[in-house]
């Protein structure tokens, strides 16, 4: 982070000629461009919030840009993820969002921090900037960036993306509530589907992006009024805006009173992805082939959706879409071993957990989905 004290970096004449349609804008002028190009933003995501967000911020001559991301480009990402083009694919997203942002604006640093984010690196990655967007799309590495912000006393200017609908705030635990004080604990596992799960509007992350973007340069600037204590609610189907005023919860775990978290935590048992082992409710690619190969025979039902199967099949199975069960749950054997199947495990739990309330038993879901199927038995049956 750059001191308070030190002076702003000048401006060159090619950023001077480029910067034009800021310097006319007495909101930024050439004050506020030289702000911006002291700014440090950290982008956490290289994916469908992170490439808009980045791409914007790179473009309005933000003058150091971290981005954090593991990922590799994947075919289905181009449909949202616009920082990454199709000769990408294959290729990891931190080297092609590098690239693609450099090409934009040679005027500014992209620091590639190509990491999967977690407690033992996370506050020192963190400590380096002045506001932390977070683009991510599970919980684990949501409360895991938030913790972060709120112990490094960092602005968190947060989005997230589901089906038609998005959300946006900045949570900033020195003026107004975190993350934690809307939800001081994670949903259940699988009670909030991904959007890998339940699908996402192409353009959504645009929208939500943008919004990020929008107040991560206010921040820099400290102009007009960011989203500090509202979370802004956006309907694409409706094309509808709403907004809910938030409070700082003063019994927040983080940021409250007395707070119970003074450092990481393992974010991923907090939000129960880890695999139990001795969890009977699950069996694993492995353990199903296992099953299969002794010839047992058991009923896999593959609960996803048409289009899916298309993608990728079992040798056989039944197929059952997860929104038919409730007219076809008869349809299912209630003498034999049933294992549920779906993408990567969360369609095919909530199944179980409704079979089990129509009183069936003896059943399984396939931890991990057909994904996991392909990762650790079948390399022949494509991943999407
Ligand atoms: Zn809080």
């Amino acid at each position: 982070m750059r001191p308070a004290d030190s002076p702003l970096p000048e401006l060159s004449v090619p950023e001077l000629r480029r910067y034009g349609r800021h310097l006319t804008l007495p909101e930024v002028g050439e004050e506020g461009q030289r702000k911006i190009k002291a700014g440090r933003v950290l982008v956490v995501g290289a994916g469908g919030l992170g490439s808009p967000l980045a791409l914007y911020l790179a473009a309005a001559g933000v003058g150091t840009i971290g981005v954090v991301d593991f990922d590799d480009v994947e075919e289905s990402n181009l449909q949202r993820q616009i920082a990454h083009g199709t000769a990408a694919v294959g290729g990891s997203k931190i080297a092609s969002i590098v690239a693609r942002l450099t090409d934009l604006n040679p005027h500014v640093v992209v620091v590639p921090h190509e990491a999967y984010l977690d407690r033992t690196n996370a506050l020192a990655i963190v400590r380096e900037y002045d506001v932390i967007v977070d683009g991510t799309d599970n919980f684990a590495t949501r409360y895991l960036v938030n913790d972060a912000c709120v112990l490094e006393r960092k602005p968190n200017v947060y989005g997230s993306i589901l089906r038609f609908e998005g959300q946006a705030s900045v949570f900033d635990a020195r003026v107004g509530p975190c993350y934690r004080c809307l939800f001081p604990e994670p949903p259940p596992p699988g009670v909030v589907p991904s959007c890998a799960e339940a699908g996402v509007l192409g353009v959504l992350p645009g929208v939500i992006g943008s919004i990020q973007a929008t107040e991560t340069l206010k921040i820099l600037l400290g102009a007009g009024d960011t989203l500090v204590g509202r979370l802004l609610l956006y309907d694409a189907l409706e094309m509808r805006f709403r907004e809910m005023r938030l409070k700082k919860d003063p019994l927040c775990p983080i940021c409250g009173e007395h707070p119970s978290i003074h450092e990481l935590q393992d974010y991923e048992e907090l939000c129960g992805v880890k695999p139990h082992a001795a969890d009977a409710l699950e069996i694993t690619a492995r353990q199903l082939a296992e099953r299969l190969t002794s010839g047992e025979d058991l009923v896999l039902v593959d609960v996803r959706e048409p289009h899916e199967l298309a993608i990728a099949h079992f040798a056989s199975y039944l197929h059952v879409p997860l929104r038919t069960l409730p007219a076809r749950a008869g349809e299912l054997p209630r003498g034999k071993p049933v294992v549920l199947a779906c993408h990567h495990g969360v369609r095919s739990m909530r199944a179980l957990e409704f079979l089990r309330e129509q009183g069936f038993s003896n059943l399984q879901s396939l931890a991990g989905g057909i994904d996991a199927w392909s990762r650790e038995v079948d390399s022949s049956v494509p991943r999407y």
